[in-house]
């Protein structure tokens, strides 16, 4: 099961606090949004998945966390100044502005007028000033994409721990997109995450590197609780392809409001190393000097049996850290209802997602014993490294219990009399079953541990 609309998974992502239109009480800003205290666990939950799995359980990718103003050189010569564009039309009734590839007809959505320009290209690059002096000369780029750090990194990353091809570089960050028409909830806006990995590998083995990254990265999806039957591939056809990539593959994902792109793996070839080691060392003869020895960007790999220098090709996939959000909140929500005839909302998170790990809720708010033992508990629990545990004294147990099903929360540890005064055992609730059984506090961090990071 899943939200039945987005409308739904906007409204609990509000009430619950996961994400906020930004800065609401002024009307907001199009195509922003905040992450509230439960979105950040679960953005971050996600993003620490997608590291662990691209970088810690590997050893050939190495990690890296650039900076998002971005000298201007650098996307010119990889190509988004002339090309990273989207068709964009107006309605010379209504003085709107539509991405042209994205009307069902040639009709404005807004009035219905097909009084519309012809489609021009729009550059989705954000700008800004750089330094105190607005002159017009110094301005950067935020960043469009991550990528593009990777690249002009590579040497730097390569000289400091002198991998062996194939290696990758991988980053989590922001990026910036001024799309002409933001919306969907977090599918399409304008400041967002980026999980990216450049894999460098020998030309020639570019195809078949390409089919297991593909292959690797739908496991993922399924490992992070995305439903196989609500994910397709597109091979995307060569006159839709970026201006960098030999052949795409995308991760279509049956969002709320249709099928549409979770991860695109791309096969960038050796396009941006190329043109970023040509375009270098034309700028050190342009600005007269020499290409500094220790930067000399010759992004290059030297082949270990030929001996040969070489452009190595890469295979980039790259995932969006918000639409990854918007889908597992989508697969994560349930309504069922209950044999009294009631209905409990439950965010089925797998337990490594959930913003919360275990609740530690004590039955009196005002008998210090329970109190000092549940806060006692989370201490303990918290100590084991698994996430946030949280202690929580609303006094109403049943309430707590749906609210933490309602944000996900796998376990709710409860500390009662029994607890205290008799064998002390707690009762812990499974948020799926909502079946409770006792366990000896004692030997309750072994089956935490076994629950959650199962
Ligand atoms: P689309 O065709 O939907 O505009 P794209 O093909 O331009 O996406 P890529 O350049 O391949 O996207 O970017 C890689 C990933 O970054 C996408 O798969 C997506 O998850 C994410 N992404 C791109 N643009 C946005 C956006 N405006 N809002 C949220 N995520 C985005």
């Amino acid at each position: 099961m899943t939200a039945k609309s987005m409308d739904e998974l906007v409204a609990l992502a509000k009430r619950r606090g996961f994400i906020f239109q930004s800065g609401d009480i002024y009307g907001g800003l199009q195509g922003v949004y905040d992450y509230g205290p439960l979105g950040v666990e679960l953005k971050n939950n996600l993003k620490a998945a997608w590291w662990r799995a691209m970088v810690y359980e590997r050893d050939d990718v190495e990690g890296l966390d650039a900076a998002i103003l971005t000298n201007p050189a650098v996307l010119r010569h990889s190509g988004h100044e002339a090309t990273f564009t989207d068709p964009m039309i107006d309605c010379r009734a209504c003085k709107s502005r539509w991405r042209a590839d994205h009307l069902d007809q040639q009709k404005c959505p807004g009035c219905g007028s097909d009084d519309l320009t012809e489609p021009r290209p729009f550059n989705l690059m954000f700008q800004t000033q750089v330094g105190p002096v607005d002159d017009g000369s110094s301005f950067a780029y935020l960043r469009p994409e991550t990528a593009q750090a990777i690249f002009t990194n590579f040497k730097n990353v390569t000289d400091s721990t002198s991998p062996k091809l194939p290696f990758g570089i991988a980053q989590i960050g922001k990026a910036f997109r001024n799309e002409i028409t933001p919306r969907n909830f977090i599918f399409r806006v304008r400041e967002f995450e980026q999980m990216e990995l450049e894999f460098f590998v020998t030309p020639g083995e570019d195809e078949s590197w390409h089919e297991t990254w593909v292959a690797s990265r739908l496991k993922w999806w399924h490992e992070q609780g995305v439903d196989a039957s609500r994910l397709e591939l597109y091979h995307v056809p060569s006159d839709e392809l970026a201006h960098y990539s030999k052949a795409t593959v995308d991760v279509m994902y049956r969002f709320p409001h249709g099928l549409e792109e979770l991860e695109g793996i791309a096969n960038r070839t050796d396009f941006d190393l190329g043109s970023h080691t040509k375009n270098q060392q034309d700028f050190a003869i342009h600005a007269k000097v020499e290409p500094n020895k220790d930067t000399n960007a010759k992004l290059v790999m030297q082949d270990l049996e030929s001996k040969q220098w070489r452009v190595p090709y890469v295979i980039e996939p790259s995932a969006g850290v918000d639409r990854g959000v918007l889908a597992v909140m989508n697969e994560a929500y349930r309504v069922e209802t209950l044999e009294n005839g009631s209905e409990r909302t439950v965010m089925g998170f797998k337990p490594h997602l959930a913003p919360i790990k275990v609740a530690v809720l004590p039955l009196k708010r005002n008998h210090s014993g329970i109190v000092a033992k549940a806060k006692a508990i989370k201490k303990e629990l918290q100590a084991l490294g698994l996430g946030r545990i949280l202690y929580e004294d609303t006094g109403n147990i049943g309430k707590g219990y749906r609210r933490h099903d309602e944000v996900g929360t796998p376990l709710c540890v409860t500390v009662d009399f029994q607890t205290v005064e008799e064998d002390g055992t707690v009762t812990v609730r499974d948020r799926d079953t909502m079946a409770q059984q006792r366990v000896p506090a004692d030997t309750l961090a072994d089956y935490v541990v076994a629950n959650i990071k199962g």
